[in-house]
Parts: C-alpha cells; sequence; structure tokens
C-alpha cells in the first residue's frame, strides 16, 4: 500500500510501533496536517447547488437512456433538492420530464 501511495505522490506515514502513543500522534499531525489542511472545504451554496445539478443532471440522462432502452414510460425519481442550504438532504419526486419542465429540482 505504501508503495501505491508513494507511486501517487501520496503522503504516508510508516508507524512499525517504535514510537509511543504521543510522539506517533505528533508524527502523523506534521506530515498529514499540511496535505488534510489543503483538501477542498465545504462547498458554498452556489457550489452546492451546481453539484447537485451535475448531479440529477446525470441521473436524468441515465433514466432517459433506461427508459428508453426498456421501452417503458418515465418513471418518478426523487432528485437531490438543488438549493444553496448546506446540508439539506430534501428530494424533490419527478419524472425527467416533470424535473426538465421545472428547471431543476427545488424542494423549498
Ligand atoms: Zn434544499
Amino acid at each position: 500500500m505504501a508503495a501505491d501511495a508513494d507511486r501517487l505522490g501520496l503522503a504516508t506515514v510508516t508507524v512499525d510501533g517504535a514510537l509511543g502513543l504521543d510522539e506517533t500522534e505528533e508524527l502523523l499531525a506534521e506530515r498529514l496536517g499540511p496535505v488534510i489542511d489543503a483538501w477542498p472545504r465545504r462547498m458554498d451554496g452556489p457550489g452546492r447547488t451546481r453539484a447537485r445539478r451535475a448531479e440529477n443532471a446525470v441521473v436524468n440522462r441515465q433514466i432517459a437512456a433506461y427508459v428508453a432502452d426498456a421501452g417503458i414510460a418515465q418513471f418518478p425519481f426523487r432528485y437531490a433538492c438543488e438549493c444553496a442550504e448546506p446540508g439539506c438532504g430534501r428530494q424533490v419526486e419527478l419524472t425527467p420530464d416533470g424535473y426538465r419542465r421545472a428547471g431543476g429540482a427545488l424542494a423549498h
């Protein structure tokens, strides 16, 4: 695993029991802290809306392909709410055509 991580340029720390708990914790903080600090942070409202819309568009394409391939009528699907509220987990049940007509999925 460490070889794969090294090959990908990822930070690694070998914990072999030679250090005590406190020293291991300090080593992990020193080596991995900057990596974690550089991770993307929680999305802001507009970023969340863009991400949900992109995900819903993928779902819509998948449903459309399935419906066309199976030769069946559209069916309702629970789309993720596309609002800008961080943490919103609401869903909106629409058919793909209903989603397109509504211009997206907003639960509130
Ligand atoms: Zn919402």
